[in-house]
C-alpha cells in the first residue's frame, strides 16, 4: 500500500511502512484514522500518560494531512461572522482563539521535535481579486480577529511588486500565517508516538465497533482492539462505522498541483515565499517553495474520483491569474477529500459515552485538527471540559446525495457571484 503520487511524498522518497494489526490487543484508547486529528490526540494521550494504538486504513497521513496545501492559518472553514451571528462574540472569540492554539501548536511542534524540512515559509497574503474596498475590509474582518496583529494592507500598485498580476486591486499580509509540507510534518508527529510507545498499524481499516463489558471493541481484518475509549478521526473516508457521523459528513475534493523548479519564470510572477489565498468564495491557494517550484491548489467539487482534465483546469486557473508565466511544466497533480459539516465548524466531542469524535475539519484543518487532538486528549485524560465550547456544533444530516447536489450547486453559485463582483466593482 502507497501514497498517492504528490509532490510531497516524491520529495521525501522511501517511507518505510508501519506493521499491520495482526493480534488483539487491549489499551486505554483507540484512535481511528492517522491523519493529522488522530495523530495529534494519540500524542498528547501519550504524553499524558495514557497507552494508544492509532488505526490507519492506509498509510500514516494518506488522507487529507499529507497531500493539502500546507497553510497554517487561525480560524476554521466557517466565517468569524458567522460564528458570532451563532454563538455570540463572547464564545466566538473563545473558539477563535482556541484555533490559535492550534496554529501556534503546530509551530512547537516543528521546533521541539526538530522536524526537518516542515517549515516551509511564513506568512500570508489574502488577495482580493475585486475593487470594493468596504467588501474587501469586510471579508478580511470576517476573517482575522481583532487581536491579530501586524495585518498590512496593500493597495494594487504595492500589491503589483510582490504579486505581479492585473487581477488582485489589493492584499492583505498577515505576518502569523505560515506553510509546511504537511507530509513531512505528519511523519514527525508519527515518529514522537514510536519513541513514546504509541503502535501505529498501517493497512489496518477499523471495520466494525462495538461495545462489551464496558469495554470498546475495534474490529480489524486480522485483529482487534479493546479499549476503554476510542477516538474517531476517519474524516471523509470511512462512512461505515459510525452512522451519526457518516450521515453528518459531506466529502468534498480539492485539487493542488506541483510544478518543476521555475525561478526566471516565477521572479516575473510571485516574489515572496509566503504563502497566498485569494478571497473568493472558493478561492486559489498557492505558495512558491524556496526551491521555486510552485505548489497551486483551488477548485472544489463534490465528485470524489480526479477529473480527467485535472493538470489543464488547474494550469488554466494559473494562468489566469499570472499569463506572464507562459508554459508550465507540472511534476505532480492530485485531489483529496476533506471532510465537511452543514454548518462548516468541525465535531468535536462525544458521540456517546467514550466514543470521541474529531473530525470534519473542511478546508481549515491544519490548525484546527491539532486543537482538536489537543482538547480530546485533555478531556480523556483529565476530564477537561474545554472541548464543550464547540457544543453548539452537532453532528447534524448532512442531506446525503442531496447535500452534496446542494454543495455543488452552491459552489457553482459562488463562483458565478465571485466574476460578477469582480466584473462589477470599480477599480
Ligand atoms: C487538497 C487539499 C488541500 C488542503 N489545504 C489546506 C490548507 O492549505 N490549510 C488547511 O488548514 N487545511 C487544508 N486542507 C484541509 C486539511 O488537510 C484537512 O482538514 C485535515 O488534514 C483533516 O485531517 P483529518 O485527520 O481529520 O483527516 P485525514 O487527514 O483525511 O485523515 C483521515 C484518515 O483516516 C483514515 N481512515 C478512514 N477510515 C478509516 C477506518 N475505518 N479505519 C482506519 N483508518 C481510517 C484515512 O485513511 C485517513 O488517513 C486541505 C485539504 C485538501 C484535501
Amino acid at each position: 500500500m502507497n501514497y498517492p503520487d504528490t509532490y510531497y511524498a516524491a520529495e521525501i522518497g522511501d517511507i518505510p511502512q508501519k506493521p499491520k494489526l495482526e493480534r488483539d490487543l487491549t489499551v486505554d484508547v483507540c484512535v481511528v484514522g492517522a491523519g493529522l486529528a488522530g495523530l495529534t490526540t494519540a500524542l498528547e494521550l501519550l504524553r499524558k500518560g495514557l497507552s494508544v494504538v492509532v488505526l490507519e486504513a492506509h498509510r500514516v497521513g494518506w488522507g487529507a494531512s499529507g497531500r493539502n496545501g500546507g497553510s497554517v492559518l487561525v480560524g476554521f472553514a466557517e466565517s468569524g461572522e458567522n460564528i458570532i451571528k451563532k454563538i455570540g462574540p463572547e464564545k466566538a472569540a473563545k473558539l477563535h482563539d482556541l484555533s490559535r492554539q492550534g496554529a501556534d501548536y503546530i509551530r512547537r511542534q516543528i521546533t521541539d521535535l526538530n522536524i526537518e524540512g516542515a517549515l516551509e515559509g511564513v506568512g500570508r497574503y489574502s488577495a482580493v481579486r475585486h475593487g470594493n474596498a468596504a467588501a474587501a475590509k469586510a471579508q478580511v474582518s470576517a476573517a482575522n480577529s481583532p487581536e491579530d496583529t501586524g495585518v498590512v494592507f496593500h493597495n494594487h500598485a504595492e500589491t503589483r511588486k510582490v504579486l505581479d498580476t492585473e487581477k488582485y486591486h489589493h492584499t492583505v499580509f498577515t505576518p502569523d500565517g505560515f506553510h509546511i509540507q504537511p507530509l513531512r510534518y505528519v511523519l514527525g508527529l508519527a515518529k514522537e508516538i514510536d519513541r513514546l510507545g504509541g503502535q501505529i498499524f498501517e493497512d489496518t481499516k477499523a471495520v466494525s465497533l462495538t461495545k462489551q463489558a464496558g469495554l470498546w471493541q475495534v474490529k480489524c481484518a486480522l485483529g482487534q482492539i479493546s479499549a476503554k475509549d476510542v477516538v474517531l478521526c476517519t474524516s471523509a473516508y470511512d462512512f461505515d462505522l459510525c452512522p451519526k457521523l457518516s450521515r453528518a459528513m459531506l466529502p468534498i475534493a480539492t485539487y493542488v498541483m506541483a510544478t518543476k523548479p521555475m525561478p526566471a519564470q516565477l521572479d516575473t510572477a510571485i516574489k515572496t515565499n509566503s504563502a497566498i489565498s485569494d478571497t473568493r468564495r472558493s478561492g486559489d491557494y498557492y505558495r512558491r517553495l524556496k526551491n521555486d517550484r510552485l505548489i497551486w491548489g483551488g477548485r472544489i467539487t463534490t465528485r470524489t474520483s480526479k477529473p480527467l482534465k485535472l493538470a489543464k483546469m488547474l494550469q488554466g486557473d494559473v494562468l489566469s491569474v499570472f499569463p506572464q508565466l507562459g508554459k508550465i511544466d507540472l511534476t505532480h497533480q492530485w485531489a483529496g477529500l476533506m471532510g465537511n459539516t452543514r454548518h462548516k465548524m468541525p465535531l468535536i466531542g462525544q458521540v456517546e459515552k467514550n466514543l470521541w469524535m474529531a473530525t470534519a475539519f473542511g478546508g481549515h484543518g491544519l490548525n484546527t485538527t491539532a486543537m482538536a487532538g489537543c482538547l480530546i486528549a485533555a478531556a480523556i485524560a483529565e476530564q477537561d471540559q474545554a472541548y464543550r465550547k464547540f457544543a453548539a456544533y452537532k453532528p447534524v444530516w448532512a442531506g446525503g446525495v442531496f447535500g452534496r447536489i446542494a454543495v455543488q450547486l452552491t459552489y457553482w453559485a459562488m463562483r458565478f457571484r465571485d466574476r460578477m463582483d469582480e466584473r462589477r466593482a470599480p477599480k
